[in-house]
């Protein structure tokens, strides 16, 4: 198994991912994406989309704006629960998420149950410590050129209720039939008392969620056809190895009170199992707090029987960095000489790199640019590379994940024929250009 600081290492030495705000020495908990990273993470979401949207008959595609009516988060509930258990310790002032000091604690951990543990102050050492407060998670601005109470806003917890708060809209122009699901990709934010992990616990991430409208006695069945999609999309899209994804079934106890079935679908990162994505089942709960908080209906008409009622939903969600971290922990293998990112082939960042046996002979760059020409045109994803000798060509391009490294040499003038190395098995072939 790799470890989280080589693949750290590796997204900042190849232009994967770049601490966010480095030239100032950083912002914590943001992260940018670099170059290669871009091309990965459109790739990833691109195939998602592709996927859950473009090739059914059923979904539909939101955008929505990333600054909503604060009415928005009271109806969903985050403006009163979306809370962390903050600690505050009174002799060096710095401040905890309590439930992560210690083993066996949840967010809802009580003062006294967090003092009982005799956890010590992990910066200073001591013991002495404040109540616990609940921390509002919520990165609140204000909207229009006055700051007061009135101009409230806050930049999204999650890209859902941009979906939710438009169902009716959705449905009185477009007119779909049940079941039916809005696929929205964007960005969410939360302010984490201690962002950590990498990009596993960021303060600003992309979400790609899904609320699946369903009618009611279908729920269950709709849940299982859903959580069978994810997996053959983790698995066969994303090439996310089977033996690494757990589907954790969230016990009644632990699911919110108006869920009838939660599975966090859980992989192993290179520190430990982690919550990948999650599918649940929130019945009408959404659209019945929009209905009450906006006083607007949110029923949907049967067009055969006519009968009104307010559809369940179940909702797979998941966060664009933990499956970046998840695609790029499955693809990292490292052994005695080389590095290589075995990604597969739709989601790696370059399908090809060309490049000719030597940069001086202007015979070799030319009938090299020629090839590169024609696979850019065919592939588009093609890279150029003439630097250093063939053998620090080919470990960059093992780093990057480029699965085919094309040699323009000497005899490719004589027999239009190339070289062409794998980057898995590292096997050199001949092959004609035209069957490039
Ligand atoms: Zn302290």
């Amino acid at each position: 198994m790799s470890k989280l600081e080589d693949i750290v290492s590796l997204c900042k030495r190849r232009g994967f991912i770049f601490p966010g705000s480095d030239v100032y020495g950083g912002m914590a908990g943001t992260w940018d994406f670099g170059p290669l990273g871009v091309m990965l993470k459109r790739n990833i979401t691109n195939l998602w989309w592709h996927y859950w949207v473009d090739q059914r008959d059923d979904m539909y595609g939101i955008d929505a704006a990333i600054i909503m009516n604060p009415r928005t988060w009271r109806a969903s509930g985050h403006t009163d629960t979306f809370n962390d258990p903050l600690i505050e310790c009174k002799e060096c002032h710095s401040r905890f998420r309590a439930d992560k000091l210690g083993d066996n604690m949840n967010e809802g951990v009580t003062t006294e149950e967090f003092l009982a543990k005799r956890i010590k102050c992990p910066n200073c050492g001591k013991f002495n410590w404040d109540e616990i407060k609940s921390f509002n998670m919520m990165f609140e601005t204000h909207v229009g050129a006055v700051s007061d109470e009135n101009s409230v806003a806050y930049l999204r917890p999650e890209t859902a209720q941009g979906i939710f708060t438009n169902f009716k809209n959705v449905v009185d122009t477009i007119y779909p039939d049940l079941p039916f699901g809005l696929a929205q990709q964007g960005k969410a934010f939360r302010n984490e008392i201690s962002p950590r992990d990498f990009i596993l616990r960021d303060r600003e991430c992309s979400q790609m969620e899904i609320e699946y409208f369903v009618k009611p006695a279908e729920g269950m069945k709709r849940f299982e056809e859903l959580l069978a999609a994810t997996h053959t999309f983790l698995e066969e899209t994303m090439g996310l190895p089977e033996n690494l994804i757990h589907d954790l079934e969230v016990p009644e106890e632990d699911r919110s009170f108006y869920s009838k079935r939660t599975v966090d679908v859980e992989f192993d990162y290179p520190n430990g199992r982690e919550e990948l994505m999650g599918i649940a089942y929130r019945t009408d709960y959404d659209l019945s707090n929009i209905q009450r908080e906006s006083g607007k209906n949110m029923e949907y008409r049967d067009k055969i029987t006519g009968e009104t009622f307010i559809p369940h939903v179940i909702e797979p969600s998941i966060g664009v960095e933990r499956l970046f971290l998840a695609v790029l922990t499955s693809a990292y293998l490292e052994d005695e000489d080389r590095i290589v990112l075995r990604l597969p082939e739709n989601l790696a960042p370059y399908k090809y790199c060309v490049s000719p046996l030597l940069k001086n002979k202007p015979e070799l760059v030319a009938k090299a640019r020629e090839v590169y020409q024609k696979l850019k045109d065919k592939y588009t994803f093609v890279t150029w590379d003439d630097s250093g000798n063939i053998g620090k060509r080919y470990k960059k391009q093992d780093e990057i994940g480029t699965p085919k490294c094309v040699v323009i040499d000497f005899d490719s003038l004589e027999d239009d024929s190339v070289t062409v190395r794998d980057r898995d098995t590292t096997e050199q072939t001949r092959v004609k250009i035209s069957e490039l």
